[in-house]
C-alpha cells in the first residue's frame, strides 16, 4: 500500500462566463512512505494546485486522493482534524507564510496551538527543540520574522511544518526564493529531517536541476497533466518527452567544454493558456517533433518499463 495515492486528480476554475481553467487535469501518482517524489514545471502547470489539492486547501473537481488506504476526499469532523495533523506545507516564499507581528516562536507553535497539544512548560520546550532540529537556537524564539536571512525564515516554516509531527509534507518550491549558496543547505536539511524523522516529501519545483538530488522519482507537468515520470536516476540519463528534454538542456552543466558541446532545445512561444485548452497533445503547439496525430487526440501517460511513462506519440 502506498501512502499516498492520488487517482485521475482534476481541479478546474470557473474562468469567467463559459470558461474552466483546468489548472489540475486528470493527474495520477503515487508516493511511498520514505521517499521524496518530485513535481516539475514552469508556473501555471498545477504543480501547487496539486500539493494545494492533497493537503485540503482546496476541493478537488473529481478524482480520488488516498493516504494511508483512506479516501480523504470525504473526511469531515474529527477525521479530517486527524488528516490535516499529518500533512503540512512548506511554502515558497518564507516571509510572506510568516505573519510579521509574531515571534518566531509563536509561529512554530501555530499548529501545537490549533490542536491543543501543549502548553506552558512543555509547549516552550518543544518550541526549543524545534529550533534546534533546524539548526536555530533557543534565543531565537522571542525575535520576529524581519530579523532573518532568507534561508532562516526557511528554517522557521520548515520548524512550524514539523511541530506536530507530520508524516508527510508538501514541500511547495521551497528553495526557489532562496540564493544558490543557500539552497544547498536547506535541501540538506529537509533530507536530514527526513531520515532522523522517517518523513515522506512532495517537493515541487519549477526547474529540474533543484529536485535531482533529493527525488527518488520525479513527474514533469504541462499544462495540469503529467506528461512523463520516472526514477530520478532513470529521468535524468534518458529524458523521453520533448518537454523534458527541453528542460533538462536548460540546466547548465559546470564543465564549460561539455557545455560548449551542448545542443539547447529552444522552445518556441509562451506556455499556452489553460483556459478551454484545445483537444490533443497539449504540448503540440511548441513540440519540436509534433506529428499531425498530436493535434487530434491527447496521448496517454503509459509505462515503458521499470516505472518510466511518458505521455507521448513518439514511443507508441
Ligand atoms: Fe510532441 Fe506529439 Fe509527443 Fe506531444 S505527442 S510531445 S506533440 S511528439
Ligand atoms: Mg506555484
Amino acid at each position: 500500500q502506498h501512502l499516498l495515492e492520488v487517482k485521475h486528480l482534476k481541479k478546474y476554475f470557473s474562468a469567467g462566463h463559459n470558461a474552466r481553467l483546468k489548472a489540475v487535469d486528470d493527474v495520477s501518482f503515487y508516493i511511498d512512505k520514505g521517499e521524496t517524489f518530485g513535481l516539475v514545471g514552469e508556473s501555471g502547470c498545477g504543480k501547487s494546485t496539486t500539493g494545494r489539492t492533497i493537503a485540503r486547501l482546496y476541493e478537488p473537481t473529481d478524482g480520488e486522493i488516498w493516504f494511508e488506504g483512506r479516501d480523504i476526499v470525504h473526511l469531515s469532523g474529527n477525521a479530517a482534524k486527524q488528516y490535516t495533523k499529518l500533512v503540512q506545507m512548506i511554502f515558497q516564499d518564507p516571509y510572506a507564510s510568516l505573519n510579521p507581528r509574531m515571534t518566531v516562536g509563536d509561529i512554530i507553535a501555530e499548529g501545537i496551538d490549533i490542536h491543543g497539544l501543549y502548553s506552558g512548560k512543555r509547549r516552550q520546550e518543544r518550541i526549543y527543540e524545534l529550533l534546534a532540529m533546524v539548526g536555530l537556537n533557543e534565543e531565537h524564539a522571542s525575535r520576529f520574522p524581519h530579523e532573518f536571512s532568507g534561508g532562516q525564515r526557511q528554517r522557521i516554516g520548515i520548524a512550524r511544518a514539523l511541530a506536530i509531527e507530520p508524516k508527510f509534507i508538501i514541500c511547495d518550491e521551497p528553495i526557489s526564493a532562496l540564493d544558490v549558496s543557500i539552497q544547498a543547505q536547506i535541501v540538506n536539511l529537509l533530507e536530514q529531517l527526513q531520515h532522523e524523522l522517517g518523513l515522506t516529501y512532495l517537493f515541487i519545483a519549477h526547474d529540474l536541476s533543484m529536485v535531482k538530488h533529493i527525488s527518488n522519482r520525479v513527474a514533469v507537468m504541462y499544462l495540469g497533466s503529467i506528461v512523463e515520470t520516472a526514477s530520478s536516476s532513470e529521468l535524468y540519463k534518458n529524458p523521453l518527452h520533448p518537454y523534458t528534454q527541453a528542460l533538462m538542456s536548460a540546466i547548465p552543466i559546470p564543465d564549460p567544454d561539455i557545455e560548449a558541446s551542448r545542443q539547447r532545445i529552444l522552445l518556441e512561444g509562451d506556455v499556452p493558456s489553460p483556459i478551454n485548452t484545445p483537444p490533443g497533445c497539449k504540448f503540440c503547439g511548441r513540440c519540436p517533433k509534433a506529428m499531425p496525430i498530436c493535434a487530434e487526440k491527447a496521448p496517454l501517460l503509459e509505462d515503458k518499463g521499470s516505472g518510466h511513462s511518458v505521455a507521448c506519440y513518439l514511443y507508441e
